[in-house]
């Protein structure tokens, strides 16, 4: 299948947006889809682009920003809903991501978001999965608009706080896009619609330190129902001003990754995730092990008898461990390892921090051998 320039470039620049877990990218330039992690975490294609490579405003690290020369792209409503339809029909995509530079002013820009989904939900019919930005400073109504047909919505913050959003993006106000996160949880809950909201923040750009980035996301969560974060590892653009600044450290992202899980799903406090005297995390070890390691007096933890949450205190037991151990408790209890290995516990990792019937597992296995 042939693609239009216009499509290439726009879905090219959209590469800087994260959105669910992207897992990878098919190298095919001709051929420009991204997989994220779809139902039952299968990999799902979608087509991640923008609307327009258009924008008004100059952010530091952009490759789209007002300032640098580049040719300008933009595709239509009806032109874009129409690719992605094609792509829907030819098998190769099973949702969209939609984003845009800002083209007048954040209702304009979102009109035109809104009008391609509104398109691809009723000329086409399509069900599944549609992912719109939601431009800073979008009125209730545009932001409404977006929530009545989107599976997913997300304000990008970009920066954890004022201080560091102003260091690359000048001309953009950290209190707005927080405001806009809140009346789009706001407008989510009065609509009683099924739609989550992200956001996405850029990595080693400002300055910021983790302690920073993990203390602004705890919040998201905690007083703004966002649902998750995703975490853009900076890298240099040509002809911006950022352009001699070293990339972030995949690892840093990674590290970022693992802290947020910790967060949102095993019910770590943003206080308990443990930085080193920089304010950073360690690269060398996982947050939950180091965790571990430097409390001792929590452990060791007993299997049998232990609540959910002490459980996921637990290095190499994770939510899903942790609920098939409660499981498996209730027709018997926990055995021995094999018990623990058919739960998905990381053995490894786990048996030096737990009990199973008061034996730790490592005296337990020369029994069993
Ligand atoms: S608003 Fe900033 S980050 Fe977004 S496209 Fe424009 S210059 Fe780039």
């Amino acid at each position: 299948m042939e693609y239009d320039e216009d499509l290439i470039s726009l879905i090219e620049a959209a590469s800087d947006e994260r959105c669910d877990e992207c897992v990878g990218r098919v190298p095919d330039r001709r051929d420009l889809v991204t997989y994220v992690t779809g139902p039952g975490g299968r990999p799902m294609p979608i087509l991640k682009t923008l609307q327009s490579t258009m924008c008004k405003m100059n952010c530091l690290y952009c490759a789209t920003r007002r300032d640098r020369d580049v040719r300008r792209r933009s595709m239509n409503p009806d032109e874009l809903a129409s690719l992605f339809h094609e792509l829907l029909s030819h098998g190769l995509v099973e949702g969209i991501f939609l984003s845009s530079g800002i083209v007048g002013d954040s209702d304009r820009t979102m009109e035109r978001i809104v009008e391609t989904a509104r398109i691809i939900r009723k000329r086409y019919g399509f069900k599944g999965y549609i992912h719109l930005k939601i431009m800073p400073g979008a009125s209730d109504a545009a932001i409404e608009d977006a929530i009545s047909l989107a599976t997913r919505v997300s304000v990008n913050i970009e920066a954890p706080n004022r201080m560091r959003l102003s260091k690359i993006a000048p001309e953009k106000d950290f209190d707005i896009s927080i405001q806009t996160i809140r009346r789009a949880r706001k407008l989510i809950m009065e609509s009683g619609l099924q739609v989550s909201q992200t956001t996405q923040l850029v990595v080693g750009a400002a300055g910021e330190t983790d302690r920073e980035i993990l203390e602004s996301i705890g919040r998201l969560y905690k007083e703004l129902g966002v649902s998750r974060t995703y975490f853009s590892g900076f890298r240099p653009v040509p002809d911006t001003p950022l352009d001699n600044l070293p990339p972030a450290d995949p690892r840093r992202i990674a590290r970022l990754y693992q802290a947020d899980f910790l967060i949102r799903r095993y019910g770590f406090e943003v206080e308990e995730i443990p930085l080193e005297d920089d304010g950073n995390l360690s690269l060398g070890i996982d947050p939950k092990m180091k965790w571990a390691i430097s409390h001792p007096e929590f452990f060791p933890v007993e299997v049998n008898t232990a609540d959910r949450e002490i459980l996921l205190k637990v290095p190499g037991i994770g939510p899903k461990s942790a609920w098939k151990i409660l499981m498996m408790r209730r027709e018997g209890g926990i055995r021995g390892l094999e018990d623990l290995k058919r739960a998905g516990v990381w053995i490894q990792r786990a048996s030096g921090f737990i009990t199973i019937n008061g034996r730790r597992p490592l005296s337990q296995l020369s029994l069993d051998i």
